[in-house]
């Protein structure tokens, strides 16, 4: 008899219809786990489409005792058989096994998955395999359907999607510690008459990094498309050891030419929203099993947030109510200094309960584009600010005046050489325009409920942990 096409499990399991029941099937996955006893086996293998696996139910005597031994757990099987309604009440459908094929064999000694309930820690170190577990699986779906929502959501709106470079000859991008892109040679380079490491010889002719946000470029796009969009990977090489910063990750930037910050708040809050509501929509099997086993106010919180108008207020009221608090925070509170995760979630969590939008930051403690206010001491900066995560999206009004940006570019000793290109486009054209960067693993954390962002993308870059 000829073997079916493979059927992926979440096929069987959520599209089989009463008229697919007796026919024959044919699936492949890793097997989960085997029970039963000298007569009838269980197997239960899943191919990662879904969080659920399917029961395979084999008769021991149909099959060679030395195939079935080879049947373990993380092993990989391909089944032909019947599909079945299943009496059980954890599935609809189970099959009947006929034939069962050994792919790919998994010594129980030596396979680290062997048994079930391993710590987040413990997997982290074998990021090779947590793929394979049911919470991997949720959180590796998820993410992708998140990434498919960002581009559905944008080019919805028409918006275009810009390809920012990740080697970047600019230094003035300001968001962070950069990591050095070089051919040299690293013991002895070639240096200068003044005894600098001479970056004239290197591969591009100059000192060269990988990029912290591709902001810069992307205004440029706007300046010419409207409306456009990154989706890639930024790199960060400071020392920040915390769950919520990684030194590679990656960032959604619209910029919206003829936006101003109100239209710019009104889009975040939009697209976040329409990112929470795709997941809900979407990814609920994954969702509900990520909040029986971690997070059991996960679904609530999301549910919530795509309900409740983002509390929009300034970065000097936020100043008053957290003085006003009476909470007793690690870092001090003052207006003019950087507002920490602790004071962010204060705010969201305690005093509005529902995210919050902050603006009009300290000129001092925002980067060289946003927009000046006429106050000379605030930009037109917007904070978006999330329960359990702190500051999630950080955008701004840039500054489209040629003399005023100019002048802080040089009050910041910014080298011209540097960023003339993009003075250049307050000089032909210039317009309005604003935008925001989406940390797209803080989305992530938020929408799986983790705690960790280490655990929501596949191979983590942290300080000291580039293995895998
Ligand atoms: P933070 O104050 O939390 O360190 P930031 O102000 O340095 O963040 P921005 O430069 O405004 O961050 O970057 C835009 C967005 O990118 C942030 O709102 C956040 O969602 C995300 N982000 C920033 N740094 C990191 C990081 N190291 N790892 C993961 N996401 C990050
Ligand atoms: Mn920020």
């Amino acid at each position: 008899m000829e073997t079916p096409e493979r059927s992926i499990i979440r096929k069987l399991l959520k599209e089989t219809k009463p008229g697919d029941l007796g026919s024959r099937v044919h699936l492949k996955g890793w097997v989960r786990t085997k029970r039963g006893n000298k007569n009838i086996a269980f197997i239960a293998v899943n191919d990662g489409t879904i969080i659920h696996n399917i029961q395979v139910v084999a008769q021991v005597n149909d099959f060679e005792e030395d195939l079935l031994k080879q049947v373990t757990t993380g092993a990989c099987i391909a089944v032909t058989g019947i599909l079945v309604e299943s009496p059980g009440q954890e599935q609809p459908v189970e099959v009947q096994a006929q034939q069962i094929e050994i792919l790919g064999t998994s010594d129980p000694e030596t396979y680290p998955l062997q048994k079930k309930g391993h710590s987040l820690e413990f997997l982290r170190e074998i990021a090779h395999l947590r793929p394979r577990t049911n919470t991997f699986g949720a959180i590796f779906r998820i993410r992708h359907a998140l990434s498919f929502a960002i581009h559905k959501f944008f080019n919805d709106k028409g918006f275009y999607y810009i390809h920012s470079p990740i080697i970047t000859g600019s230094d003035a991008e300001g968001a962070g510690a950069m990591f050095r892109v070089s051919t040299l040679d690293a013991i002895q380079p070639p240096l200068t008459p003044e005894g600098k490491v001479d970056y004239a010889r290197d591969f591009f002719g100059k000192e060269t990094k990988l990029t912290v946000s591709g902001q810069l470029e992307a205004e440029l796009g706007a300046l010419a498309l409207s409306g456009v969009y990154t989706f890639g990977p930024t790199f960060r090489a400071e020392n920040s050891n915390t769950p919520r910063h990684l030194a590679e990750f990656w960032m959604i930037e619209p910029e919206m030419a003829f936006y101003d910050i109100h239209d710019n708040m009104d889009l975040a809050e939009e697209f976040l929203k329409y990112l929470i509501r795709y997941a809900l929509e979407n990814c609920l099997d994954d969702l509900q099993f990520l909040n029986k086993m971690y997070d059991n106010g996960l679904i609530e919180r999301l549910e919530h947030i795509t309900d409740v108008d983002f509390e929009r207020l300034s970065y000097t009221k936020a100043i008053d109510i957290l003085k006003e608090s009476g909470e007793e925070f690690e870092f001090p509170v003052d207006w003019g200094l950087d507002l920490q995760a602790e004071h962010e979630r204060y705010l969201v969590e305690k005093h509005f309960g529902k995210p919050v939008i902050l603006t009009d930051y300290p000129i001092e403690i925002k980067a060289f584009y946003m927009k000046q206010n006429e106050d000379g001491k605030t930009v037109r900066a917007m904070d978006v600010l999330f329960p359990k995560i702190g500051e999630i999206i950080g955008g701004s009004q840039r500054e489209e005046v040629y003399e005023k940006l100019l002048e802080r570019i040089q009050q910041l000793d910014i080298p011209e050489k540097d960023v003339w290109w993009y003075l250049d486009t307050r000089k032909f054209g210039t317009a309005p325009h604003s935008g925001f960067g989406l940390g797209f693993e803080r989305m992530v954390l938020f929408v799986t409920g983790m705690g960790n962002i280490r655990d929501v993308i596949p191979f983590p870059r942290t300080p000291q942990n580039a293995e895998f």
